[in-house]
């Protein structure tokens, strides 16, 4: 059975643990992992992520969003991450066998801010960048807040739950850039009619940046607020190396740098200085 081997912060903070692959399932391009990791899903809140060290030669840990806590016979509560190949990592983590160890860090950073009132709320997310999205839906709607959900992708195969979102959302809109499911295009295509029909007073958004800019941009013309979710690549994931550094304009009107993984990886869409961010982007 895995053990917490460390905790850092306060008692609702990080866990650094030994976890458990229990298994890993192909859907389309994505593969979901079932992993135990005692104590996090108890932290998790929408829109926090974990660090996972992959083969033992990498020091660098990779980041993924916890896309939901699901209950799992004889070990109480797992996570599920959504991981798209992309490196030596990804390659790493989807080969793991079930029953494979694995340093589990998290759940790290900021997560999505709640409204206090039952306001109508518009989920913007692309690719396996959706994940936080679900669980955040599932939040607003015990919060009594109308969910409209916008999700989008290359492909179908990259589209992440789409079944899940009609489940999930008041209304729910799809857009393919090659038009295999949904209205073909992009995010960028759709987002203003979107906003604009569901009198979203929210907007969370979660994919890549230029996506995130263009659904900041939409919220603000539209007078609503729009919360982002950055993936900056990380190097410690928990705000001590100062790597993972995102401009932002401060209180005041300041311009700031601050940290993704710690300061983040959840920022105000109004506050991202996003010119000098694609410089730094990926
Ligand atoms: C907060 C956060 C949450 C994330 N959640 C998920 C998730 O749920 N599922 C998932 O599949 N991936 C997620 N990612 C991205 C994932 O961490 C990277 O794809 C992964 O680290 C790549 O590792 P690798 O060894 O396979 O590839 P590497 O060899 O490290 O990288 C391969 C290529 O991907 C680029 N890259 C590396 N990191 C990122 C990044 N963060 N964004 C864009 N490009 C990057 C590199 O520049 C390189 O070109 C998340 C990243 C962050 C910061």
């Amino acid at each position: 059975m895995s053990t917490a081997a460390e905790t850092f912060g306060s008692v609702s903070g990080p866990l650094h643990v030994t976890g458990e692959l229990l298994a890993t399932r192909r859907i389309g391009g994505h593969h979901h992992l079932t992993v135990v990791a005692p104590g996090i899903p108890e932290r998790f809140r929408p829109g926090t992520f974990v660090a996972l060290s992959t083969e033992p030669a990498r020091l660098a840990r990779r980041a993924f969003w916890i896309h939901r806590v699901k209950p799992v016979g004889g070990y109480g509560a797992a996570l599920e991450l959504v991981v798209e190949t992309r490196g030596p990592g990804t390659e790493w983590l989807v080969a793991q066998p079930p029953g494979a160890r694995l340093a589990v860090t998290g759940p790290l950073g900021r997560a999505f801010s709640l409204p206090k009132q039952p306001v109508g709320c518009l989920l913007v997310g692309e690719g396996y960048a959706a994940a936080p999205l679900f669980p955040l839906a599932e939040r607003l709607r015990e919060r009594e807040c109308p969910v409209t959900l916008l999700v989008a992708a290359p492909d179908e195969a990259h589209l992440l739950s789409a079944l899940e979102a009609r489940r999930t959302a008041r209304a729910v809109t799809v857009v393919t850039q090659d038009g295999s499911v949904g209205t073909r295009g992009t995010v960028g295509d759709v987002v203003g009619e979107v906003l604009e029909r569901s009198r979203a007073e929210v907007v969370y958004a979660a994919g890549p940046v230029a996506t995130l800019h263009t659904v900041a941009a939409a919220a603000e013309a539209a007078g609503a607020w729009s919360q982002v979710a950055l993936e900056q690549p990380l190097t410690c994931a928990t705000g001590l190396c100062q790597g993972c550094v995102v401009p932002v304009t401060g209180e005041g009107g300041h311009p700031r740098q601050v940290r993704a993984c710690a300061d983040g990886p959840v920022f105000r869409g109004d506050r991202v200085v996003w010119d000098e961010l694609a410089a730094v982007a990926p």
